[in-house]
């Protein structure tokens, strides 16, 4: 079955707002079987989002529509969509009611009389109700086809989503042919997009079963298959053998399969073999800290670190040698390697990763670029260091380097 999605809201074409509830739809959507061909944007304007909602619906015969159902004025998609079904709005009492014993109930005095226009609902509606919101959802089928209205926010949106319109739709097919559209990331890091599209280069889609995206950003790059359209347990065996085929083409670049992060993979190596670990930071300033602190459960694994941003720091709190920071300068492998030992020995952990580079845009020298970042990494005694040089602006930098660091220590680990 196909549906497309319009996505309402001024605010996402001033680019204010990211569209998360287009990107929520899909994900939810397709691996029920339902396949978004389009989705598009309006501005929060009666005239674009009833062209938007008719033209969808000529096309696809049922859409998604969220956003614009707030109590403002500059919320207008019911009634524009109320127009295109030639259905005049009428007030719901009964949720009048309900919506006015909800405000009551919240003890912040009566109901703005603004919130009344929620209880009004285009004839012969069906409203889904919202628990997390005054707004419901909408559900209305006619003349032109099937539209579902939902909240923008995106906590709503969702919540009606799968406890309404999900259950709903799976009823709606259950009487259609049963073809689902499934992904399976692979999450590959210390490769570039074009490196990988090269190793990748001899396999074929076709054969393989499923189609292959590259998604690359600050973290690695992830490879997404995807089978289209097939039965639920024919998808899900093509791409368990497609997985099977291309792990040992992506060899250690690999580190996850599906939503699970680098770091969650190092923790659990760590606490496999039964290591701690501290961390020296320089020009990520604590990155890496957040990222390891961003999973429950790691103070079993992660016991602190040091920021030593400037050269004192790396001196007084880590013990790296004045001598070493005056030869090799501050931005070199011999100084990564002695604030990693440093930062072992101060936290007493078997395991350290350090971090010194120049996140720029100044302090960049013709031998070392903005860009160019030293690593060390520690694991009971064994010590590696590498130098790397990360294109993009200061963030990008210092989140490839956060990156960077957690892997160079993961490729020093035995797989579990
Ligand atoms: P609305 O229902 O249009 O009044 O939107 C309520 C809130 O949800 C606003 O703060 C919007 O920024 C947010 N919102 C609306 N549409 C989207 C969307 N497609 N993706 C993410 N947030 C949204
Ligand atoms: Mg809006």
């Amino acid at each position: 079955m196909e549906l497309e999605l319009v996505t309402v809201g001024t605010e996402l074409l001033l680019g204010f707002t990211l569209d998360s509830n287009a990107a929520e739809l899909g994900r939810t959507l397709s691996p029920e079987g339902f396949r978004v061909v389009r989705s598009c944007t309006v501005a929060d304007n009666h005239c674009d989002i009833k062209h938007a909602v008719g033209t969808a619906l000529e096309r696809a015969g049922f859409v998604i529509v969220t956003g614009g159902l707030g109590p403002t004025r500059d919320d207008v998609t019911k009634k524009a969509v109320a127009d295109l079904y030639d259905a005049p709005l009428e007030l719901n009492p009964k949720y009048l009611e309900a919506l006015r014993r909800r405000f009551a109930k919240l003890g912040r005095g009566p109901m703005p009389e603004s919130n009344a226009s929620q209880a009004a609902v285009p004839r012969g509606a069906e409203m889904l109700p919202n628990s997390r919101g005054t707004a419901p959802g909408l559900w209305l089928e006619g003349e032109p086809g099937t539209v579902v209205l939902l909240p923008g926010v995106p906590e709503e949106m969702r919540g009606i989503l799968r406890r309404e319109v999900v259950p709903r739709l799976r009823q709606l097919a259950a009487t259609a042919a049963s073809a689902v559209t499934q992904s399976l990331v692979l999450r590959t890091t210390g490769i570039s997009e074009s490196k990988l599209a090269d190793t990748l280069e001899g396999i074929d889609e076709e054969l393989l079963g499923v189609t292959l995206a590259f998604l690359p950003g600050l973290d690695g790059t992830d490879l997404r298959l995807t089978a289209w359209g097939v039965p639920a347990l024919e998808a899900v065996s093509r791409l368990d053998a497609a997985a099977a085929t291309l792990r040992p083409l992506l060899r250690e670049n690999l580190y996850a399969e599906g939503n699970v992060e680098l770091v969650e993979v190092l923790l659990d190596r760590l606490r496999a073999i039964g290591c701690r670990l501290a961390v020296a930071e320089s020009c990520t300033g604590g990155l890496v800290g957040a990222k390891l602190t961003s999973i429950p459960g790691s103070s079993e694994v992660f016991v602190g670190g040091v920021i030593c941003y400037g050269n004192e720091s790396k001196v007084r709190d880590l013990g790296v040698p004045d001598s070493v920071l005056e030869e090799r300068g501050a931005v070199s492998t011999a100084v990564a390697e002695a604030m990693a030992y440093g930062v072992s020995r101060r936290f007493d952990t078997e395991a350290a990763v350090a971090i010194t580079g120049v996140a720029g845009p100044g302090g960049g020298s013709p031998d070392k670029p903005v860009g160019t970042v030293c690593f060390a990494a520690r694991i009971e005694g064994r010590s590696h260091s590498v130098t790397r040089w990360f294109p993009g602006g200061r963030n990008a930098v210092r989140h490839r380097s956060a990156q960077m660091a957690l892997d160079l220590l993961r490729r020093m680990m035995p797989e579990l």
